[in-house]
């Protein structure tokens, strides 16, 4: 019994209380498969505020995030974008491979060079542009301060800048579009520049001093290297939870399949200095995957492999003697996934990860709980059936940082989001098959067979803002059970002391929003 009890004068004996509710391995046990929908956990005692709760939790043997929160590799969630911010906010974000190994490999480049501030791929003009070509980036990307360089290229020579300021009184008159750059921009001589390797603080200090809007970055050959906004300094905002390596660069990983091509891709990757790769397969348990994880632990021992996706203890096995640094847990629960309606294979996510991750755990090999997410209760539940992190591509999708143009249909702002097993994203041009390898285990498979769907999702703004937000509701959920951080939240659950109940049809609808005409769901 737990300390907090107040032992008054044996009440306890004279009243005990009866158990109530059961442990994870009773709930478990059943033998029919529960997802997070079918039950709930009950609460415990506080002591603490939310504030305190500690959400800090492994990844792979070797990394731990200060957030258990993972970006899925899938095209239509985790690109650089996604994964600086998943990694700003102490998550880490996994780049797809459905792309050419050069273009996924420098999508992790973009990651590992990223400076808080810093534009580091900044869109650049020639002297020879024109006042058109600048107004046509402003109505792209929304900016119109554009560092011109020689060549009209990022490392070119920096030889002026277009801001606002030269442009706006030529906007209005048609015929100064065809007015090249070379005659409306700020030319180098009366530019404000920084060097390379001077620090975001010292930047910051000269764009305040010189109260101009933006400040290009050369090397010593004067080549343009980045720029900086002075917006982003107004809206500059500190990361201490951020998910970084030992030089301070932040975490990123990888996602590669099994074939021997994907050994070249995975050189590329290591070369980009990419922190964790995983084994994207929908089955794991393979020859391919364990004959992958040894050419890695052999050729490139000091990186982390994530394999799977698994969901018996028998399949994890396996990874594991194999060399696996973390398990990737779901097989058919993902949101746009038909898998076990196609295969017939898969099992439900709650017992998946419970049972895996029980077996996991005696070697030290931390589990994520993949796909089903949809919403902050359903990240605790994985985290409490003993996942050490949650992998999300739902959720985390038609957000801005989220690969992929808006688009409105029926008045409403949408994003794309599909499968990478859907046929959508299996015949996207620069694929090469890369995805594919997720499905399709031989060169045999000449018909391809849809395992997921391609749907679009409703604007979610910026992950920025949404991260904060399921981090706030994890710490509230632990503290209604009573967990000060997600280790203890774990320990409660072996030991018995974590108590769930089955939720019935009518207790789930009870749990929802009911019995109203109209309501409006805000979030945060
Ligand atoms: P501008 O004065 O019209 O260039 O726009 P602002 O400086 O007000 O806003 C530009 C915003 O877009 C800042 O938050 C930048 O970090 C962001 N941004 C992203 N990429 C670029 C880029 O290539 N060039 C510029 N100028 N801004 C960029
Ligand atoms: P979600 O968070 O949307 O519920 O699920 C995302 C997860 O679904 C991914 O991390 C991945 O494991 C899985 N997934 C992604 N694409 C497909 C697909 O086309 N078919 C299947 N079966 N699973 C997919």
């Amino acid at each position: 019994m737990a300390d907090y009890v107040i032992d008054d004068a044996g009440q306890d004996e004279k009243f005990p209380i009866r158990e109530d509710g059961l442990s994870a391995a009773q709930l478990l046990s059943g033998g029919d498969g529960l997802t997070y929908n079918d039950f709930i956990i009950l609460p415990g005692y506080i002591d603490f505020t939310a504030d305190e709760v500690d959400l800090s939790s492994p990844l792979t043997r070797k990394i731990t995030l200060k957030a258990p929160l993972v970006s899925s590799p899938m095209d239509t969630v985790t690109e650089s974008d996604m994964a600086i911010a998943m990694a700003l906010s102490g998550g880490i974000g996994i780049i797809h491979h459905n792309c050419t190994p050069e273009y996924q490999a420098n999508e992790v480049h973009k990651v590992k060079k990223y400076k808080h501030g810093f534009i580091r791929d900044p869109v650049v003009l020639s002297p020879n542009h024109t006042v058109g070509d600048v107004l046509k980036v402003k109505s792209k990307h929304g900016f119109c301060g554009v560092p011109i360089t020689e060549n009209g290229r990022l490392g070119g020579k920096l030889v002026g800048i277009v801001t606002s300021r030269d442009i706006d009184f030529l906007e209005d008159i048609p015929s100064q579009q065809n007015q090249k750059l070379e005659n409306v921009m700020t030319k180098l001589n009366n530019l404000i520049t920084g060097t390379s390797g001077v620090t975001l603080q010292e930047a910051n200090s000269i764009l305040e001093k010189s109260k101009k809007g933006k400040l290009p970055i050369i090397n010593e050959n004067g080549e343009l290297v980045a720029l900086m906004a002075r917006t982003d300094l107004k809206k500059n905002r500190s990361y201490p939870n951020a998910s970084k390596d030992e030089n301070k660069q932040l975490l990123v990983g990888a996602a590669i399949g099994t074939r021997e091509g994907d050994k070249q891709r995975l050189q590329l990757l290591a070369a980009s200095k990419v922190d964790v790769v995983v084994l994207d397969s929908s089955q794991g348990n393979s020859k391919y995957q364990i004959d992958m994880i040894r050419y890695i632990k052999s050729k490139y021992p000091e990186l982390q492999v994530i394999a799977g996706n698994v969901v018996t203890s028998m399949q994890a096995r396996n990874l594991i003697r194999a060399g696996a640094d973390g398990l990737r847990v779901g097989m058919g629960s993902g949101s746009i996934c038909i898998t076990q309606e196609v295969t017939a294979v898969g099992r439900a996510q709650a017992t998946a990860v419970y049972h895996v991750s029980e077996y996991a755990r005696k070697f030290g090999v931390p589990v994520i709980a993949d796909g089903g997410i949809q919403s902050i209760g359903h990240i605790i539940k994985g985290l409490s059936l003993g996942a050490s992190t949650v992998m999300m591509g739902s959720l985390l999708a038609g957000t801005s940082e989220a690969p992929g143009e808006y688009f409105f249909s029926d008045g409403v702002r949408l994003k794309k989001y599909r499968g990478m097993g859907s046929l959508d994203a299996m015949n996207r041009e620069d694929a090469r098959g890369s995805a594919m390898d997720r499905y399709f285990h031989n060169e045999m498979d000449k018909l391809k067979v849809a395992q997921g769907v391609s749907g679009s999702i409703v604007d979610k703004g910026t992950v920025l803002k949404f991260l904060p937000y399921l981090q706030c509701g994890i710490k509230h959920g632990c503290q209604d059970i009573g967990a000060k951080s997600i280790t203890a939240l774990r320990s409660m659950m072996y030991s018995g002391e974590l108590k769930f109940e089955r939720r019935s049809q009518s207790a789930q609808l009870e749990g929802n929003v009911h019995g109203l005409f109209s309501y409006e769901k805000r979030l945060y």
